[in-house]
């Protein structure tokens, strides 16, 4: 077996991890990110939609290469035809750009590189190195060979399934409610508006989540659903609504699939801990996923940096390393924990909604002027179009 010796060792070469690898190399630190794919960024497991705001929030040039198409914003439809649209900035972490994906991660993984992270592709982190009651790194395949890395911080970045984070003893096991499966297809010879992406909500559509249209260009789209879990053991397979959603439209008629992705998504909250003693998890294995859209790149990197700056801080000698999992801990629920509670309340009553209620509430959204959505605003609207529908949402306030 060979030993290597790394500062940070980051499992998964998603957003999130390739975020941590980079700004922990930026910091000083020496990196190693395992990615067990031949290949960061493929296969495509996505809908593929980001919010503009990625740029800023991890230093990224708008690149024509991982650029599909870029929307104004977002409708929402409701399952009588009603809607109502979002400016993209309102529109959540989901509309902004509708990325390629592959290229994408791609892209993230070599600016990790750049600043002087050491990257292995197929190589699958196989478990956790725990001694002394702390977690020193992570045994690994790499081409049949196996590898001992220690590490003073392991990070689990490793995706959906969670599983170096549920092997280090985090609490990230989920409720049945608390997961949408998702299947999506990549259709070319589409009528789309490029200028939108499209949500389509109602139990009728998409029991307990949404269908979308992402729009790459004009012709071509990534037409997906998500279905809560809790539906889908009851019967309400995605596929089936999605096909039949596709055969209702128009617009979709005659087009054609050249890709077939899926996967699940957590709508949970986080767990009240994401550390442990030289560990910390991040992103999806972290369910730091927008439990409202369903959206986690950008969570994922957002928190990846934190991590990632945090861990550079530490071997520059100004944090020990307990104070530099702490800062982590500190640094992401501040940006985003209050935005997941909001959602992950929103998300728990639009699952008890009927059709002829969701109708209700997207018509009363619909009547507010864009600029006034606010939580508030839209209660206020509900209240006068709606009062019953309104008493279903009044802890909100
Ligand atoms: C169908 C679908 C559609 C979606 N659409 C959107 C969308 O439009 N917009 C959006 O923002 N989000 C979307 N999401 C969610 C989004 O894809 C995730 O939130 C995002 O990929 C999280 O990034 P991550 O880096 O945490 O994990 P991932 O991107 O899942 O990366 C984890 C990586 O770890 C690797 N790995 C796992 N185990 C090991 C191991 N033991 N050793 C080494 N490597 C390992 C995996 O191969 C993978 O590359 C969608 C998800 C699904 C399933």
């Amino acid at each position: 077996m060979k030993t290597l010796k790394y500062d940070v060792v980051v499992v998964g070469g998603g957003p999130a991890g390739s975020s941590v690898a980079r700004y922990a190399a930026r910091g000083g630190a020496k990196v190693l990110m395992l990615e067990k794919r031949q290949e960061v960024g493929s296969p495509v497991r996505c809908g593929e939609g980001v919010s503009k705001k990625i740029l800023q929030k991890i230093e990224l040039e708008p690149l024509e290469s991982w650029i599909a198409n870029e929307v104004a914003g977002a409708k929402i439809i409701s399952p009588s035809g009603s809607e109502f649209e979002l400016s993209e900035d309102l529109a959540g972490n989901e509309t902004g750009y509708i990325i390629r994906r592959d290229i994408f991660d791609k892209h993230l993984a070599k600016l990790a590189a750049v600043e002087g992270a050491d990257i292995m592709v197929k190589t699958t982190a196989t478990s956790l190195i725990k001694e002394d009651g702390k977690i020193k790194g992570v045994l690994a395949r790499h081409l049949g060979e196996e590898y001992r890395i220690e590490a003073t911080v392991t990070v689990a970045a490793d995706g959906f399934e969670a599983r170096l984070s549920r092997e280090a003893g985090l609490k990230t096991s989920l409720k049945l409610r608390d997961v949408d499966i998702c299947i999506q297809y990549e259709m070319v010879g589409v009528k789309a508006d490029p200028l939108y992406t499209e949500f389509y909500v109602g139990q009728g559509y998409a029991p307990g989540g949404y269908v979308w249209i992402f729009p790459k260009s004009e012709r071509v789209a990534n037409v997906g659903i998500g279905v809560n879990l809790m539906f889908s053991e009851r019967g309400a397979t995605p596929r089936r609504y999605l096909e039949k959603f596709i055969a209702s439209r128009e617009d979709l008629k005659g087009a054609k699939i050249v890709e077939i992705n899926g996967g699940a998504v957590s709508v949970s909250m986080p767990p009240e801990s994401v550390t442990l003693p030289g560990f910390a998890a991040v992103g999806d294995s972290a369910r730091m996923i927008d439990p409202l859209t369903g959206g986690g790149v950008v969570n994922g990197a957002v928190a990846g940096r934190v991590l990632g700056e945090a861990l550079g801080r530490m071997v520059q000698g100004k944090l020990s390393p307990e104070e530099a999992l702490a800062e982590y801990e500190k640094g992401w629920r501040k940006k985003m924990e209050v935005q997941l509670a909001r959602n992950y309340l929103a998300k728990e009553k639009l699952l008890e909604l009927t059709d002829e209620e969701m109708n209700d509430l997207i018509e009363a959204v619909g009547s507010i002027k864009l600029e006034g959505l606010s939580t508030a605003a839209i209660l206020k609207a509900v209240k006068e179009a709606k009062p019953s529908l309104a008493e279903k949402f009044s802890d909100f306030l």
